[in-house]
């Protein structure tokens, strides 16, 4: 049987989920910390069998079954060991490693990494508190780092000259450039950071398995990582995360910001679950390591558009990680430009504001396909649900899933569809009547209260106060007569070509539109119209 080293199976049992891998064969509820199911490996009708998640392991109360994601693999579809990894990592889609063994080469290549980067650290945080490190002190400290902090996170200078290949030439080269620290040019070798200001990378286990340098002269980008080498994957480290693991268990969520700055902050003013992603890009990995903990996230991004597009991408990535009961939030940084900022200038209480008013997913998700999508448009809806619906679909646990459809279909209907059932209701509003018009109204109906008398329901419908006294109309009865009528058919015939350019532009803006309803409109213009053309043909005779 092939063997395979553990940092393998290791790596398979942090990107998938016990509780998504057992679920595919039994369903499982939440009770408490743990989940249970009914036990695959022998007869029950109330479940028994407990699931682990964070310690990755289940146990059957019933039978004493009892193991870990390979282990329940091999038994619940009966093949061995290889087949199962294979499985596996089919699952977790990464490729199967050739068969490895860790050799003794291997382990001492190991600790020679870890002893080259420990020793590097040492000298970069020498070299901040002297006189080559000055701006590099200088900078830290405006950052609002106190000396602990730079301690703590052992924060270092590292110089312009080669200072790594010089001080280990002790050192066979192809150890120092395993490391990421030093590269081969056409000159020899030389360091690959240079006048930077150095943060360490720890793995969980706090060894330093890379560092990040932030540029000190304003030239981009801002930070360099190492590139990724034998024990280094950007893509599955998550910055903070060795100082945060304890926090994101004991508070059970854990808060992902943007920058690494932004992150040590965060640690340190009352946010001790905070970590980042290593350069912008947030990966299904990351994701993968902080749900280990716990499913609460809270993302927190700048408030620019930048940051909009970040969080729509980390929602698409987190979708299949979602669990009934899992509360991810979206927060903006708004009044300052990142955490860091709101940090400084405004205190902790600000900082936690816009963190307790973080969008729940299922907000931010539906705010989001409504800002980005022309949903008053057919097509534009047409395309917002198929983006919907693929997201939903990426979400695995199907209660959750059932539940969040449920919920976008009832806004769908009651936000976009609204006009299906709702009668058709023009809102129109007639031009105002010119002074000259209304006083001669005034004056007809204090001269001629007949007049007043039939046409009361048009007259105050008018909105005129007819109470201020007015000179009296030179008019005889049957002109003035003839005048309200007009100006009734005017005012009549303005009402319907308003509701017909409502009913046009609602028609361009892809709302149903009754066509029986713009043809009898265009019957009643035409017809009033003609009448009141008849009433001054009348007039002028
Ligand atoms: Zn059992």
């Amino acid at each position: 049987m092939a063997k395979y080293d553990n940092s393998f199976t290791d790596e398979l049992r942090q990107r998938l989920s016990l509780v998504d891998v057992i679920s595919r064969r039994i369903q499982l509820t939440k009770k408490g910390q743990n989940y249970w199911g009914c036990c695959p490996f022998h007869n029950e009708k109330t479940p028994s069998f407990s699931v682990n998640e964070e310690k990755g392991f289940y146990h059957c109360f019933g039978c004493g079954e009892h193991g870990d994601i390979i282990s329940f693999t091999m038994k619940s579809e009966n093949i061995d060991f290889k087949e199962a990894i294979k499985e596996l990592a089919d699952m977790a889609g990464i490729k199967m490693p050739e068969y490895k063994v860790k050799s003794k080469a291997q382990i001492e290549a190991e600790e020679n990494y870890f002893q080259i980067t420990e020793k590097a650290t040492q000298i970069y945080q020498d070299l901040l508190y002297q006189d080559i490190g000055k701006h590099a002190l200088e900078y830290i400290k405006n950052r609002g780092f106190s000396d602990d902090m730079i301690k703590k996170y052992r924060i270092g200078y590292a110089p312009k000259n080669n200072i790594i290949s010089a001080r280990f030439n002790n050192i066979k080269i192809d150890k120092l450039t395993a490391t990421g620290l030093v590269r081969i040019g056409d000159y020899g070798p030389y360091d690959f950071f240079r006048d930077k200001l150095m943060f360490p990378i720890f793995n969980a286990h706090g060894q330093i398995v890379a560092f990040s340098g932030r540029s000190l002269d304003g030239s981009e980008p801002k930070y360099i990582n190492t590139t990724d080498t034998e024990l280094f994957h950007k893509r599955q480290t998550i910055f903070g995360f060795n100082f945060a693991r304890d926090a994101i268990h004991k508070n059970n969520r854990s808060i992902i910001v943007e920058g690494q700055i932004d992150a040590i902050q965060m640690q340190m003013h009352g946010f001790p679950e905070t970590v980042a992603p290593l350069g912008t890009a947030l990966t299904e990995d990351h994701i993968a390591i902080l749900c280990k903990s716990n499913r609460n996230i809270v993302f927190c991004f700048d408030g620019d558009n930048a940051g909009q597009k970040a969080a729509i991408r980390a929602c698409t990535l987190v979708l299949p990680f979602l669990r009934e009961n899992s509360e991810v939030k979206f927060a903006f940084v708004t009044g300052g430009k990142d955490p860091d900022e709101i940090l400084k200038n405004q205190g902790e209480s600000a900082m936690r504001k816009i963190i307790d008013n973080a969008t729940p997913l299922i907000d931010f998700l539906w705010e989001s396909v409504n800002k980005n999508y022309l949903v008053n448009t057919p097509g534009g809806r047409t395309s917002a649900e198929k983006y919907l619906k693929d997201c939903i679909s990426k979400i695995q646990d199907k209660i959750f899933q059932n539940e969040i459809n449920e919920e976008y279909n009832s806004r769908k209907f009651n936000q976009w569809h609204k006009w299906k059932k709702q009668e058709y209701k023009p809102d129109v509003k007639l031009p105002d009547i010119d002074v000259m018009t209304i006083n001669l109204i005034k004056s007809i109906v204090q001269t001629y209260p007949e007049i007043t008398e039939k046409y009361i329901d048009f007259l105050t419908s008018l909105n005129i106060s007819f109470d201020d006294n007015v000179q009296k109309t030179s008019l005889d009865l049957e002109n003035a007569e003839k005048f309200i009528v007009s100006f009734k058919l005017q005012r009549y015939t303005q009402k319907l070509e308003s509701e017909k350019q409502q009913l046009l532009k609602n028609a361009l803006n892809g709302e149903k539109y009754d066509s029986e309803l713009l043809e009898d409109l265009n019957k009643k213009i035409e017809e009033s119209n003609r009448k009141l053309e008849m009433l001054l043909d009348m007039n002028n005779k």
